[in-house]
């Protein structure tokens, strides 16, 4: 979509199912031409995104989150087809995209600025303040693949009831849940230059996009090396960064280990393990290891894989098969250095089995960096600072997550644990999308959850009167 029209080029790119790798549909492969004209309607469309009311971009927003609702299983389908989520899984993002609307068109309504007290320094009599918080102007939203339609919405939401012009490139494995929100946007009624979407290959686009002056706000969701990528091309312009993770779980003695084992088993085999705050690490007091540990197992095992559209499947394929191969050699490597598989292991394409491993050293990569597929580690600990520090060795901290029934204990954990969020008695998969979200260390820059884009979405303004007569 670009500059209010829908283009087609004759340069094309597949999107392919990753279960079965047929193609689903094709979109337009964009140039760098096709950026400077996203570039210029956005830049010239800043001004109408701006006079757009309060009310006009609420109600733009709670039409769009109607759409979705109305096409719910249609959401979930193309979800489910071009990523690797299951069809139970895709749902649940289609339905959080239907409240990240919605609480985006709220919170429209919400934004306001405050009276400044001018007159509390010397020199200030007869003056009086105020600030609005005004539009950032263009805002360019780059989106990952593994959740194709909510982090897009994340974006599109809070730039739109912040009165911004969106340029959204969507990642090119998923570009099609973008588009039909896209699609739903304009049904909605969004004036339609005030978003261009732009299909294309980020290393081809990306530093074209990301450098350009016009743009006032990079929000960037993805892997660490394009985020660092980006962060040296982007010159003078305010930047988002909403990275990955490899997220820890302290498990303790006392807690309810069934609990415990069901969450973490979910949080860790989730979009077959392509989540950033998917359970990586898992931390639990020796007294309860072999308890923990089989049940955790046992559960694993009775995980169905294969086709996303059955009902009945737990996970499904990872998005690409050689990321599936990438994950695969991470497994032999931590084997090698001395890693037990418990259960898993093996791959057929695309699917990874669901694999748990322990005794995996700390210089196995498995350990070390974002996995991003459906591995995940089990370690026994002694004492509670021994389990704070080796889940907060990692360069990541996005969420972490700890199970005890003791009060104390707990608190010692929200406290202890370093992340952007700690989920106690839950796994670190927990998020509701109007909290403030984002990391610390390798794991990002500022926060995203609506109310918290918002604010970085939009400006301050002062406005001072002098008024000598008053
Ligand atoms: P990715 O490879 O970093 O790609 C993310 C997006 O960046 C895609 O649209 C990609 O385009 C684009 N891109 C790539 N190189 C670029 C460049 N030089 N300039 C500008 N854009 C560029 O990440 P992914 O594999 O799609 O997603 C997985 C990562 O996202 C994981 O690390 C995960 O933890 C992270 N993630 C974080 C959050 C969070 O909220 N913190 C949420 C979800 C995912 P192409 O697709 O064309 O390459």
């Amino acid at each position: 979509l670009l500059a209010g029209s829908w283009e087609d080029r004759s340069d094309t790119i597949d999107v392919r199912d990753p279960y079965d790798n047929s193609i689903i549909d094709t979109v337009p492969s964009a140039t760098v031409d096709d950026v400077e004209i996203a570039l210029s309607a956005a830049a010239a469309a800043a001004d109408t995104a701006r006079k757009l009311t309060t009310y006009e971009r609420a109600q733009i927003l709670f039409r769009t989150a109607a759409i979705v609702d109305a096409n719910l299983e249609g959401f979930a389908r193309t979800i489910a087809r071009e990523g690797s989520k299951t069809i139970r899984e895709a749902r649940k993002e289609a339905s959080r995209c239907v409240n990240t609307l919605t609480v985006s068109g709220e919170e429209a309504k919400r934004l306001t600025g405050e009276t400044i007290a001018v007159d509390s320094f010397p020199g200030g009599e007869q003056r009086r303040g105020h600030y609005d918080r005004v539009p950032i102007g263009v805002v360019l939203a780059i989106t990952p693949f593994n959740d194709p339609l909510n982090v897009v919405a994340h974006k599109l939401g809070p730039a739109i009831a912040g009165g911004n012009a969106v340029i959204l490139k969507p990642a090119t494995v998923t570009p099609l849940s973008a588009l039909k929100l896209t699609e739903a946007l304009l049904e909605a009624g969004l004036p339609g230059d005030v978003l261009q979407t732009v299909t294309g290959h980020g290393s081809v686009l990306g530093d074209v996009l990301v450098a350009d002056p016009r743009v006032r706000m990079v929000s960037f969701t993805g892997g660490v090396e394009a985020g660092e990528r980006i962060m040296g091309k982007v010159g003078l312009k305010k930047v988002g960064m909403e990275l990955g993770s490899n997220s820890p779980v302290i498990v303790w003695h006392d807690a309810d280990l069934d609990w415990a084992v069901e969450t973490c088993v979910s949080g860790a085999f989730w979009a077959a393990g392509q989540n950033c705050i998917g359970v990586q690490r898992i931390y639990i007091h020796r007294d309860v290891f072999e308890v923990f540990r089989d049940r955790f197992v046992k559960h694993t095992t009775a995980y169905r894989i294969g086709d996303k559209l059955d009902e009945t499947t737990d996970m499904g394929p990872m998005i690409t098969q050689s990321e599936a191969e990438r994950v695969e050699r991470w497994i032999q490597d931590a084997r090698a250095k001395g890693a037990t598989v418990l259960s898993g292991g093996g791959r057929d394409g695309a699917l990874v089995q669901p694999t748990v491993l322990e005794n995996v050293p700390a210089d196995a990569t498995l350990h070390s960096e974002e996995v991003f597929g459906p591995t995940v580690n089990l370690y026994p600990v002694d004492d509670l600072d021994e389990a704070l520090e080796k889940a907060n060795s990692i360069n990541f901290g996005l969420h972490a997550a700890g199970f005890s029934r003791d009060l104390e204990t707990a608190y010692r954990m929200a406290e202890g644990l370093d992340a952007g969020g700690v989920m106690i008695n839950d796994s670190t998969d927990y998020r509701l999308d109007s909290m403030p979200f984002g990391g610390i260390k390798n794991s990002g820059l500022g926060r995203e959850g609506i109310r918290f884009s918002l604010q970085e979405m939009t400006e301050p303004k002062v406005v001072c009167w002098y008024l000598p007569g008053v």
